[in-house]
């Protein structure tokens, strides 16, 4: 056992944790606040502060962590995307501002490779864009790009994602769209660690990029962030709460809390500290030792893999070959979900592989984890 005692609040609601062996998902909670995350947003509740003030402060903390002009912390990489969007058709004016979601006389269209659609793309609408695709499902090009851009394009839209094509790249979208004086927002919500992330997709000429303070940082679930060029970025804050404004901006309902800030802004610091490799070799460890416990199964093939593109840290992966006859993937997969506690790992559906996260796997539930999985592999 792990010697770790489950919260009582969720107890009381008859909520029971579980072990997060799927990853950063927001579904099973995002990520784990270190302690000195939870203490500075408790000495942040216990004291008034013009949020304004705080707002400005934290954006510098922002700015400095992405190595962009301007930072804006919001909440979540939602909000951040419905703020890029709102910032790329009002600029700072007054007025464009006070009048979304109508967009009427401003640009309004996003452009976003076919492949990039996904589950999240709504947020780049929401401020009322309409959203343009170009090129296929599985590829496109820099001419179909460069046809998709008119004098009604307010920004285009790029995904960083492990579930997503890259299309013509970053570098080739940002070429295509400044040519023709167009801002390209980035959508890179998981793509940290690695902490160079960070800085990188600004580095590469992307205007705005926004990332989750929940995930890979571990700041509150309901936190996140956005940096890029100062003059897009302002007007992103005018899109936000808006305090110095008689009329709040769209983002009013996403407003981020003081505790979140400070919470937000605390992570974002720790883990520009901490040590990249430690916290991987951690990983790599807890998934070689389920690999190890998984042995000798017949028909059961493990890996423990680790390819940035496709896996979120080093995880052991579960494959299943024509001559293993134990329970099915969904099977196994509900076997460990009803368990005592609740086991979730990855993969299932129409992808023939377990997959075992381990970048949200406290210390010693990786032990429940593979004892789990013997029973149900070896006693059936
Ligand atoms: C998680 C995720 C989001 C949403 O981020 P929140 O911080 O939960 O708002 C957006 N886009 C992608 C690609 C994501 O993975």
């Amino acid at each position: 056992m792990t010697g770790r005692v489950w919260p009582e609040v969720y107890k009381k609601l008859g909520v029971s944790p579980i072990i997060n062996a799927q990853s950063w998902v927001t579904a099973l909670g995002g990520s784990i606040m270190r302690p000195e995350v939870l203490q500075a947003m408790d000495d942040a509740a216990n004291a008034f502060v013009d949020i304004k003030q705080l707002n400005r402060a934290a954006g510098e903390v922002v700015a400095l962590a992405c190595d962009a002009e301007q930072g804006l912390v919001t909440s979540g990489c939602s909000a951040a995307q419905v703020l890029m969007v709102a910032a790329c058709m009002t600029g700072q004016s007054e007025a464009n501002v006070e009048q979304l979601p109508n967009t009427t006389g401003m640009k309004n269209e996003v452009i976003l490779f076919k492949g990039q659609r996904n589950r999240y793309d709504k947020a780049f609408v929401t401020a009322g864009a309409t959203l343009v695709e170009y090129g296929s499902e599985a590829s496109a090009t820099a001419e179909e790009l460069d046809e998709a851009i008119n004098e009604n394009t307010a920004c285009i839209a790029f995904v960083v994602a492990p579930f997503v094509p890259q299309g013509i790249g970053l570098e080739e979208t940002v070429r295509v769209a400044h040519e023709r004086g167009v801002p390209v927002i980035v959508d890179a919500a998981a793509e940290v660690p690695p902490r160079s992330n960070l800085a990188r997709f600004h580095n590469m000429g992307a205007d705005m990029v926004a990332f989750s303070g929940g995930k890979g940082i571990g700041g509150p679930q309901s936190s996140g962030l956005l940096a890029g060029k100062s003059e897009l970025v302002e007007a992103a804050v005018m899109n936000s709460l808006n305090l110095d404004s008689s009329v709040a901006g769209i983002g009013r309902p996403m407003k981020v809390s003081k505790e979140n800030i400070v919470g937000l802004v605390t992570a974002i610091q720790l883990f520009t500290d901490s040590d990249e490799a430690a916290e991987w070799q951690g990983w790599q460890s807890k998934a070689d030792y389920v690999a190890e416990r998984l042995d000798g199964i017949d028909g059961l093939r493990v890996e423990v893999e680790d390819h940035p593109s496709e896996r979120q840290g080093p995880q052991p992966v579960l494959y299943f070959e024509d001559d293993y006859n134990g329970p099915s993937i969904g099977e196994i997969i509900d076997q460990l979900k009803s368990g005592e506690p609740g086991i979730f790992v990855g993969g299932g559906g129409n992808r023939a592989e377990i997959n075992i996260v381990m970048v949200n796997v406290q210390d010693g539930e990786e032990i429940i984890i593979a004892d789990r999985l013997n029973e149900i592999l070896r006693n059936s």
